[in-house]
């Protein structure tokens, strides 16, 4: 046989990649089991971005070689959310079974979208547990998506199909001829003005609700803005639940919404991104009340139940509404009878995708791993360190607590009685930068009635309590500091 027959993508000499993989693994868990040591964040420098602006590789270069341009280039400067004290935005830490389970699925990579294979049942079963979590009814169905904003854009396009009131699929919005609204509070995640834009609604037609002092909807204006849309020859399609808001983790009045949705014949979705899988906390879950009562929802598992980047979910009450708002089937994917193209159901009927990584594994290994109890402490316990974090901010006089803790997210600032609004924000601004820079930890910020504060939002299985002294510690050294340079 000639050579270049021979040739494939594999290895030349699997014993050479087989130490490089042994080699990763000791890195991979020494880099997890010493993060605490290392600064929180490192500003790539100038000569390593450089690298990262060369031309795509002609020839062919050593693995172990690329995988120490990884270990030099690219892993000291990654983002630094696997940190026990980064608490930006809202995300999750990853674990180590989570990363293998991501490298398990790649060595087989199937095609999650479609055929009969394990890949199938293993997602049905993800499913189904979430749907158990949720409180939903087992008849339910989802689909684990990207993320939250897919997640809830997969949502609200099952609430337009099913309550347009004429085949929007088929006719399309401007031949439907009407008008739908949306409603959701001030605060909703920008993802669902996104999915609305792109349902072709218009961004103009979601209509944002004012929220009470707690930033939850204000459920008498929602009702009033509803009866003056539908007076006005509009027709309310669907209300989005907040169950946990980006900014304060506030949870909408879940119970109230569902009850108008039933009135006005409207489409209930809850964007669960931060707070649906807290259903696992027996602390958490009362305030969720009423999320069951849902006609969908989306979670975010890579948030608050640290699966490794990329896990969604989204569930849907209504098999049939789902699977009629995506259900597409043109004769190369028609299903047979026996063999691989067999089985019902597949999972490109429940959403956008057809090719689709198999995201169950690592969702399903991490639930097996740890078990529900497990995941829900820790969700707690970030709780707890929310309302230990808030109690040292109220007993400390150079910082102000901005907003009442919602779940695990806690807003502050550093104050100075002799500092008006505008120095004060750009004081807080620089503690933030100085935290970042010196890696010190890595909280987010937020703008609320115009005041700046430090945002720290606490989905981090790998903080302790102490983490929060250091913070607070930190921040006033800093504030100090910077007061004095003026
Ligand atoms: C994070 C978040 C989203 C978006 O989720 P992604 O996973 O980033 O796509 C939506 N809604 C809320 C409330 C969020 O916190």
């Amino acid at each position: 046989m000639k050579k270049e027959e021979q040739e494939s993508l594999d290895p030349q000499n699997w014993d050479e990649m087989r130490t490089l993989g042994y080699r990763m693994m000791d890195d991979a868990i020494d880099y997890l089991s010493s993060i605490r040591e290392r600064p929180v964040w490192k500003e790539t420098p100038d000569d390593i971005r450089v690298k990262f602006r060369e031309n795509a590789p002609e020839g062919p270069q050593d693995a172990a070689e690329v995988y120490d341009e990884f270990k030099q280039d690219i892993m000291p400067y990654v983002m630094g959310n696997t940190h026990p004290r980064f608490w930006a935005w809202y995300m999750g830490n990853g674990t180590i079974l989570g990363a293998m389970a991501d490298f398990l699925t790649s060595v087989v990579t199937p095609n999650a979208g479609a055929g009969n294979h394990i890949g199938q049942f293993l997602e049905e079963q993800v499913i189904s547990w979430m749907l158990e979590i949720v409180q939903y009814p087992k008849t339910g169905s989802g689909i684990l998506v990207s993320g939250g904003s897919m997640a809830n854009y997969v949502g609200i396009t099952v609430a337009r199909h099913v309550k347009a009131g004429y085949d929007v699929r088929a006719q399309g919005i401007l031949e439907g001829g009407t008008q739908f609204t949306v409603y959701a509070s001030t605060e909703v995640h920008s993802c669902n003005q996104k999915a609305v834009e792109l349902l072709g609604i218009g961004a103009k037609y979601l209509r944002k609700i004012p929220t009470n002092e707690d930033y939850t909807i204000d459920i008498a204006l929602l009702q009033e803005k509803i009866t003056d849309d539908r007076k006005l020859g509009y027709v309310p399609l669907c209300i989005i639940g907040s169950a946990g808001t980006v900014n304060t983790g506030a949870v909408d009045d879940l119970e109230a919404l569902s009850v108008i949705s039933k009135k006005e014949n409207m489409w209930f979705h809850v964007d669960g991104a931060i707070g649906a899988i807290a259903m696992l906390s027996p602390k958490v879950r009362p305030s969720l009340k009423g999320i069951e009562l849902s006609d969908s929802v989306a979670l975010d598992l890579h948030k608050w139940m640290h699966v490794p980047f990329e896990a969604g979910c989204v569930l849907v009450k209504s098999r049939s509404g789902h699977q009629d708002a995506f259900q597409l089937i043109p004769e190369y994917l028609q299903q047979n009878k026996k063999g691989l193209a067999s089985g019902k159901d597949w999972f490109s009927n429940y959403g956008i995708q057809l090719s689709r990584r198999m995201r169950s594994l690592k969702v399903w290994m991490t639930l097996k791993e740890h078990g529900k109890a497990k995941l829900g402490r820790m969700i707690s316990r970030n709780v707890d360190q929310a309302n230990y974090l808030a109690e040292i901010v109220r007993s400390t006089s150079e910082l102000e607590l901005m907003a009442s803790v919602g779940m695990d997210i806690v807003c502050f600032r550093y104050i100075d009685p002799s500092m008006d609004l505008d120095a004060t924000n750009k004081l807080n601004q620089s503690i933030l930068i100085q935290l970042h820079e010196k890696g010190w930890a890595v909280p987010s910020y937020t703008t609320l009635n115009g005041k700046y504060c430090i945002r720290v939002a606490i989905a981090n299985h790998r903080s302790r309590l102490e983490d929060f002294a250091f913070l607070v510690e930190k921040v006033l050294e800093v504030g100090e500091e910077l007061k004095s340079d003026k």
